[in-house]
């Protein structure tokens, strides 16, 4: 397949970025995603905004105070599992990018492009030509979903890797562009839909992603469910972040995240209610991991069935709380 015709801007700011946006344009980070949906004419941008020559957005810092790492969003995934600053203060977070597609999407991919991906759909994700096959689907301005008959909203399934883990680790995001409120957590950053799954509008930039500092006792893992052990996009992804009490050994605080069971990623609040202040035994995780799988509603629009993808959601949650524990040991 051949990429559409479309005009090129290589803006060197982040100002002239959001100036040159126009509505039926895209803005281009590594493309490892955005091309694909280009030659699959899933997009039809007529101008494509290349962030890359933003020099403001690459990198990573560390702040000397909040001791939070500043990741900026042109940062490719394998700068931040390289990165000797995140390798030292967050060494769980450079273990877990190799689970992100491979090694030469990581190289070009960014972090910044991970959470902005569209959301995806075995209907949807397809070359035009296939598609043909069906009538227009929500997603693409039709009436119908070809996944859940009657329904009427989309249930495409945001499969970036990377928001679950850092929305267990609590990181932010600052955005530029036209809003009022710059900085949003990452959870809010999705909106639920699978039609516009995040809250950026055509002319805002992701900027900068800060991860806050692990603290003392505490411990955190990311465990993904593949078809493969390359390439593939998850079919669930468990993150846990966990903090101990230095002295007592109860949980003080927990996040349980599940990433790809719909379109956006699912913060388990049920997890903080029934562990905070107890210690964290096999049964109490068991209780939680009930209490997930029941929260979850995968539908049959990836490559594996949403019964499976359900009972593998107890499975990866004990796997990444012992994990997550054996840390703090
Ligand atoms: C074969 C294959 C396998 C893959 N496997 C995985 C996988 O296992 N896990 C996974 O998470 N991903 C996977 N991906 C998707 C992709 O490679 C990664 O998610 C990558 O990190 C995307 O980043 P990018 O810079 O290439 O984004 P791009 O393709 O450049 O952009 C993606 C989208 O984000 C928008 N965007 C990018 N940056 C910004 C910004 N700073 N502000 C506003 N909007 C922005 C773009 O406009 C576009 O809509 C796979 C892709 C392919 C082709
Ligand atoms: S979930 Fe339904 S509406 Fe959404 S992309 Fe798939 S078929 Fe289309």
């Amino acid at each position: 397949m051949l990429l559409p015709s479309f005009e090129y801007a290589a803006p060197t700011t982040v100002g002239k970025a959001v100036s040159a946006q126009k509505a039926s344009g895209n803005f281009l980070a590594g493309g490892t995603d955005l091309f694909v949906a280009l030659k699959d004419q899933i997009a039809a941008p007529d101008l494509l905004i290349d962030l890359g020559g933003i020099s403001r957005l690459n990198g990573i810092k560390r702040d000397s105070k909040t001791r939070e790492l500043r990741v900026g969003a042109l940062t490719t995934l394998t700068q931040l599992q390289e990165s000797p600053l995140v390798q030292e203060h967050l060494p769980a977070l450079s273990q877990i990018v190799p689970l992100v597609s491979t090694q030469q999407l990581r190289n070009m991919g960014t972090l910044g492009g991970n959470l902005c991906l569209d959301t995806r759909c075995c209907y949807f994700n397809q070359p035009s030509f296939l598609k043909m096959r069906w009538e227009p689907c929500l997603k693409i301005g039709g009436k119908i979903c070809h996944v859940v008959k009657k329904s009427d909203i989309c249930h495409a399934v945001y499969s970036g890797d990377m928001a679950a883990p850092l929305i267990a680790l609590d990181a932010k995001l600052r955005l530029a562009g036209d809003r009022r409120k710059n900085e949003t957590d990452l959870l809010s950053f999705f909106t639920g839909s699978g039609i516009k799954p995040n809250i950026l509008k055509f002319n805002e930039i992701l900027t900068e992603i800060r991860i806050p500092a692990i603290p003392e006792n505490a411990g955190f893992s990311y465990r993904k469910l593949r078809l493969r052990d390359t390439v593939d996009f998850p079919l669930l992804g468990v993150a846990v972040f966990v903090q101990l009490d230095g002295k007592n050994g109860k949980c003080r605080q927990v996040r349980l995240v599940l990433g790809a069971v719909g379109p956006a990623p699912l913060g388990v609040k049920e997890a903080s209610r029934l562990m905070h202040g107890r210690h964290i035994t096999p049964k109490l995780i068991d209780e939680v991991a009930g209490a997930a799988r029941r929260m979850a509603h995968p539908v049959d629009n990836t490559a594996s069935s949403p019964r499976y993808r359900r009972q593998m959601i107890p499975l990866l949650i004990r796997q990444a709380f012992d994990e997550a524990l054996a840390m703090i040991k």
